[in-house]
């Protein structure tokens, strides 16, 4: 047993702690668990705890359906939510199949194996997420309009209490769970909250995304209010993104920073961002997973920014320029270390391994083969007409979840870096639900035609 086992196990002692969940995510991000009694710790760590891969989502095929979950003893925590004494603790699992090989089916593998080959480049990949959500008043029952906790705005800081005192009880649990936060703030729509991550190596930073998701839904749940993920509820509010800041470090040196370079871009940053362009459309149904995905990219009329929101619609880059696909954030002098470059298509109901796995495929892509970054767009991109932007080259985003389903279908990059299996799979669930989805008749409909036609 290692060192990190050990500690494990003297802590269970210690604390008084008699449960031990084991976590890991199914394809599409839920979180999975399974409890075991602390005497069932040490062979959990030597050869992992069986259960039934069948059973979850995009896990296994009925005649192979044993699985063993092997937990990390690195993520160990205490969940903070639970009473004390007997406490309850998490870790998260890797996915093993029978003969202790890694599983094909695990998104957490999925990451790791994306991160061997940029660590093989010699490039570690650091992620910085702003989680955007909302807080509804109560858990709406199907299909009825969701009421918003409170009625601030954009950094308000006004006396209605649901939002600090969330943010506040929200803020200490996650760092008793060691996730560090590094902003939060009232986003700009009503019930609307935004926390900001300290960056982190990206598979920390995807581990944490699913327990905040959880934090957030406990802590929702103590406060009489419901935090919800959804990437639009509502047509005429801007709706929840994950914007994203990724950077690449070579051992401490930060690999996309180069003095006197414009905007101190080194060439890895621009073929970073140029890989990260040229494949946007094939991995938008990893980064944007859900037919709501889309509401968010295309809702509302972005050309006022309103329920728009400053989502991206386009495929472009830009300097300080909120409507692009990609920002680069003003460089402040003396800060080489921290340069890096946002993704703002991504929203909080992806599954973080394999997006994080996809955008760092993408960027990598452009760096092994030395993309030229395209001219940057420092207008904003919605207010230009359609033939403008043809002039410029700029495409848009998928209009929807089909579309993004068709292109990440014929993605050599998307199937490499997913493995055949999730890739099967996920795409066997998406086009179900873009087919469910697509056979609705609408309120939108009942409402324009029953009149009109
Ligand atoms: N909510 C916006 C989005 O969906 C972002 C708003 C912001 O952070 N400027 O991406
Ligand atoms: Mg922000
Ligand atoms: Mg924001
Ligand atoms: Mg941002």
């Amino acid at each position: 047993m290692d060192k990190q086992q050990e500690f494990v196990l003297r802590t269970l002692e210690e604390r008084d702690i008699r449960f031990v969940r084991l976590w890991f995510s199914d394809v599409l991000g839920f979180l999975k668990s399974v409890a075991v009694a602390p005497a069932e710790l040490e062979q959990a760590f030597a050869e992992g705890i069986g259960f039934d891969g069948s059973a979850i989502e995009g896990f296994a095929r009925v005649y192979e359906s044993d699985m063993l979950a092997k937990p990390d003893p690195t993520t160990f925590q205490i969940l903070p939510w639970r009473a004390e004494s007997p406490g309850t603790a998490r870790m998260f699992c890797d996915i093993l199949m029978p003969d202790g090989s890694p599983s094909y089916a695990d998104p957490r593998q999925v990451l790791k194996r994306t991160l061997e080959r940029s660590s093989d480049l010699g490039f570690t990949f650091y992620t910085h997420p702003e989680i955007e959500f909302f807080l509804l008043k109560d858990k709406p029952l199907d299909g009825t309009e969701p009421s918003p906790a409170d009625q601030s705005g954009y950094f308000d800081h006004t006396p209605q209490p649901v939002g600090h005192d969330f943010r506040r009880q929200a803020i200490t649990m996650l760092e008793a769970m060691g996730i560090s936060v590094e902003f939060s703030h009232h986003e700009g729509a009503p019930g609307q909250q935004e926390i900001d991550l300290r960056y982190a190596d990206a598979l920390s930073t995807a581990d944490n995304i699913m327990t905040f998701r959880l934090v957030m839904k406990e802590v929702a749940l103590e406060q009489g209010v419901h935090a919800t993920f959804m990437p639009k509820p509502f047509s005429d509010h801007p709706g929840s993104g994950m914007h994203t800041h990724l950077s690449l470090f070579e051992g401490d040196r930060n690999a996309f920073y180069e003095a006197g370079a414009e905007y101190q871009m080194s060439k890895t940053g621009r073929s970073f961002i140029a890989g990260l362009l040229r494949h946007a459309g094939e991995i938008a149904a990893v980064t944007n997973q859900w037919v709501n995905s889309y509401k968010r990219i295309w809702g509302g009329s972005q050309r006022t920014a309103g329920a728009g929101g400053e989502a991206p619609s386009y495929i472009c880059w830009g300097h300080n320029n909120r409507s692009a696909l990609i920002r680069v954030p003003m460089y402040k002098p003396g800060k080489g270390q921290s340069t890096r470059i946002e993704v703002r298509s991504l929203d909080a109901g992806a599954n973080p391994y394999l997006a994080y796995a996809v955008l760092l495929s993408a960027g990598l892509k452009g760096v092994e083969e030395g993309y030229e970054l395209p001219l940057g767009a420092e207008d904003d991109v919605w207010a230009l007409s359609d033939a403008e932007r043809r002039a410029m080259g700029i495409k848009p985003l998928p209009q929807n979840l089909g579309e993004a389903i068709d292109l990440m279908e014929h993605s050599e990059l998307v199937a490499e870096t997913l493995g055949e299996h999730v890739f099967d799979f996920f795409l066997r669930n998406k086009k179900a639900e873009w087919e469910e989805y697509r056979a609705q008749v609408t309120p939108f409909e009942l409402k324009r035609y029953l009149h009109l036609l």
